[in-house]
């Protein structure tokens, strides 16, 4: 699954592909990624109503906040200024982008096409069908205008608007496991399974302390080590926007992420020596050094 670094730099390649344009026209090729995962069943008529809401539009930009990503739509051509919409593409388990020139093959799993006057296409390929593509409008979501259906999620730590005093403060208000907390999307967005792990490693925190009873100077360095570890991750992948392919999880595959925990069950910490250890949280797989990270002492 894509988590917030590879979101971001595919946000990159397609901000550098598609701002500026404008939508020409749109083909949903699998009507089923206009729906959500409770929801898939989709009648014609929508299909029709979000190629009509999205033809003649220009993309300003693409965004993003934790991992949601969506192109900020101008108005559209001949018609007055209404409410300011979105085009959500939300990536799911397998979705994919990719620019493409009109007539290359498409490939197989493409559900929908968005044509662009810069001679362009911008694809939406998915295998699973867990991501989304939809027409939303922007609303207020703390401290800035996001897709309504992501006006819950909170800023993530690469954004300007996060604020980490705030967090740290809501944080510590917390008697859930800090494993659990950090993948609460309405505290803080975009950590997801793989980089909380990470990030309590690198700050010597136990996935298994309570927020409430640790230090707030720990908490301040879980969430530095967040923002580190995917600040690192996004230095190293996202820099090649040079060809027209914007792929998330492709043949090029994720960035070499450099995990120190993550998925190393059983094999020796790289500070220690000490075999990593794999427990359940939050119905998520979850490792941790149990020398480095020390058992909170309160359980
Ligand atoms: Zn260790």
């Amino acid at each position: 699954m894509p988590e917030l670094p590879e979101v971001e730099s595919v946000r990159r390649g397609v901000d550098e592909w598609t701002a500026g344009t404008t939508i020409t026209g749109a083909e949903v090729v699998d009507p089923r990624i206009l729906g959500t995962t409770s929801r898939r069943r989709i009648d014609s008529s929508a299909v029709d109503a979000f190629a009509t809401a999205v033809s003649g539009v220009r993309i300003l930009g693409a965004e993003r906040r934790g991992k949601f990503m969506w192109l900020s739509l101008g108005e559209q051509v001949g018609l007055s200024a209404g409410p300011e919409l979105g085009i959500l593409l939300h990536l799911g388990m397998s979705g994919q982008l990719r620019i493409h020139s009109p007539g290359e093959e498409i490939h197989r799993h493409t559900r929908a096409v968005l044509h662009l006057d810069s001679d362009r296409e911008l694809r939406f390929v998915d295998q699973r069908i867990f991501g989304h593509i939809g027409v939303q409008p922007l609303v207020h979501g703390y401290g800035r205008l996001v897709p309504a259906s992501a006006i819950h999620i909170a800023p993530d730590p690469l954004e300007p608007a996060f604020d980490p005093e705030i967090v740290v403060a809501e944080l510590g208000r917390k008697r859930t496991a800090i494993k659990a907390a950090l993948l609460d999307q309405t505290l803080i967005s975009g950590i997801g399974n793989i980089y909380a792990d990470e990030a309590l490693f690198r700050a010597g925190v136990h996935p298994l302390a309570t927020p409430a009873r640790t230090r707030k100077s720990r908490l301040v360095a879980v969430l530095e080590s967040a923002a580190t570890v995917m600040g690192d991750a996004l230095a190293v992948g996202g820099t090649s926007f040079d060809s027209l392919y914007v792929n998330v999880n492709g043949e090029s595959g994720y960035f070499d992420r450099a995990l120190l925990v993550y998925g190393r069950g059983g094999q020796e910490c790289v500070r220690c020596g000490a075999a990593i250890e794999k427990i359940t949280v939050g119905g998520r797989g979850t490792h941790f050094c149990p020398i480095c990270q020390k058992p909170p002492r309160y359980r």
